[in-house]
């Protein structure tokens, strides 16, 4: 990092503000919110809180930070789960928010694309292709807060990505502000454009480091016409990968979304959300909940679900299950599977770990992570959930009963290496949808081929050289 005397630090924040005018600028006194991660895991101090108003804005800040040799963090909704988008404790970063830049520039229902600000709320972008009769795919938990610069900057995965790809899969162009400043014109709407490297996939999932992501081309889909949902009781994650399989065969590859559940979630979910019934009769250790959907109004959908698990009834691939009898219904089971996330979180201290593995090992991963963690901590409690058509499991844990936080922050380093070796031992990756930000740097760089590390610091340098994007996440 370049060293810059006090005085020019003072300068440059003194023009940084006259860069953002009244409106951009956040007061010391105001700036909690931004300083602070979801999980409240990080509590950072920035120099500076600014919210630029248009793209010439965040370039003319970039720009004034590049010259004083200021850091900077770009920061979205904030429901980021790794730390990455909160500045460090020193307060010598600035921190960028894109709360402002907010407008859906464009929407083209021939090139099937829309063409939105990175500060445009993900479910704003639902809501804008829904009402021009299409669908954008990307789905989760945190979609009426988190925003799409922040999606695009940690390839956001979530419910729909079985079927219609991670957030890297639904871009077709980007703007960028680089780290020194220059605006990068990318926002192209072509589906095919083989003229060298693609260079806005390495925006994609960088976390910010690469530089500012200040606007995207989206794609948009068929909007569904019908939608069928089931929640299941499987009696191992071996049936819900068998069933998986049956269930694209049987339905014509209609499945958008299908969820492993084990009954700790539901159990969390029940305790967040009082009142809310045990969703089958009786409860079981493992749930499926599976969505269907068809861009054709009127089909046998619904039968083709019901033949489907029929079968996998007979087979004893399922053992008990229902299907939504109405929209209200399916929600339910949706509300249920999203109240998993916040309950866990609000029962205590937990240890979370967002990891994948080839498909059809889930059932193995499943297998050796939980005996492993009840060797390293016997009594942990195990909540295993997630996207289990993507290979993609939130392994998270709680701290056996009556175990006190302290103790079960010792405990932490122990479990998270058995996970993690077992994810090592099947090939899998320890960070599939959520990134890698501040929290999961060291196990990045004991767990990455060095090889593909020092690519990586290479293109970091190539793009940053000052290293003022974003320091000190990702990147060991
Ligand atoms: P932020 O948290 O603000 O930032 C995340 C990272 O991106 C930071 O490193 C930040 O510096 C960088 N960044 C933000 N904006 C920009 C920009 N414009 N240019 C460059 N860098 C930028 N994630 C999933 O993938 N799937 C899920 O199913 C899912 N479910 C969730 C459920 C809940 C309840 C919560 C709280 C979170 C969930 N997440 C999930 C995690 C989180 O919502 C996603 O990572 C989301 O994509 C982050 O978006 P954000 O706008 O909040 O980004
Ligand atoms: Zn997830």
């Amino acid at each position: 990092m370049t060293l810059v005397d006090t005085d020019t630090r003072q300068a440059a924040l003194a023009r940084l503000r006259e860069a953002v005018g009244p409106k951009g600028w956040v007061e010391a006194a105001d700036a909690g919110t931004y300083l602070t991660d979801w999980r409240g895991l990080y509590h950072g101090r920035a120099a500076a809180v600014v919210r630029p108003g248009s793209t010439a804005e965040v370039a003319a800040v970039v720009r004034l930070c590049h010259e004083a040799g200021i850091a900077v963090v770009p920061q979205g909704g904030n429901t980021g789960l790794v730390g990455g988008s909160v500045p460090h404790e020193d307060g010598a970063e600035i921190l960028l928010s894109t709360d402002r830049l907010t407008r859906i520039r464009d929407l083209d229902p021939l090139d099937n694309t829309v063409t939105v600000e990175a500060g445009v709320v993900l479910q704003q972008v639902q809501e804008a292709a829904a009402e021009a009769d299409r669908l954008f795919p990307l789905s989760m938990g945190a979609e009426g807060s988190c925003r799409i610069g922040g999606n695009l900057a940690t390839n956001a995965g979530g419910n729909a990505v079985l079927r219609y790809g991670n957030a890297r899969e639904l871009v077709l162009g980007l703007e960028v502000v680089l780290p020194d400043g220059q605006v990068w014109d990318g926002l192209r709407r072509l589906r095919k454009d083989n003229t060298g490297y693609d260079l806005k996939q390495l925006f994609i999932g960088a976390e910010g480091t690469l530089g500012v992501i200040t606007a995207a081309v989206l794609r948009l889909f068929p909007r569904p016409r019908q939608r069928e949902a089931a929640l299941v009781a499987v009696p191992d994650p071996a049936a819900a990968v068998a069933l998986l399989a049956r269930m694209r065969a049987g339905s014509g590859d209609a499945v958008t979304a299908f969820e492993l559940i084990q009954r700790q979630g539901i159990d969390f979910a029940l305790a967040h959300v009082p009142g809310t019934p045990d969703p089958l009769e009786a409860p079981y250790d493992w749930y499926v909940l599976v969505e269907l959907t068809s861009p054709v109004a009127g089909t046998d959908l619904r039968d083709k679900l019901e033949a489907v698990l029929e079968e996998a009834f007979e087979t004893e691939l399922v053992v008990d299950g229902a299907v939504a009898a109405s929209d209200t219904q399916m929600q339910a089971f949706w509300a249920l599977r999203e109240a998993i996330v916040e309950g866990q979180a609000r029962l205590g201290p937990q240890v979370k770990h967002d990891v994948s593995v080839p498909v059809s090992r889930v059932p193995a991963f499943l297998e050796q992570a939980a005996a492993a963690v009840a060797a390293a901590l016997p009594g942990v409690r195990v909540n295993a959930f997630g996207h289990v058509g993507d290979g993609n499991i939130h392994f998270n844990l709680s701290p056996p009963e009556g175990l006190d936080a302290a103790a079960f922050a010792v405990a932490e380093p122990g479990l998270t290496g058995a996970v993690y070796d077992a994810v090592a031992a099947l090939d899998g990756s320890i960070s599939a949808e959520h990134g890698i930000g501040r929290l999961k740097r060291g196990d990045l760089a004991a767990r990455k081929a060095p090889l593909e590390l020092d690519l990586m610091r290479r293109i970091k340098r190539a793009f940053d050289p000052d290293g003022l994007m974003n320091p000190g996440k990702v990147l060991p």
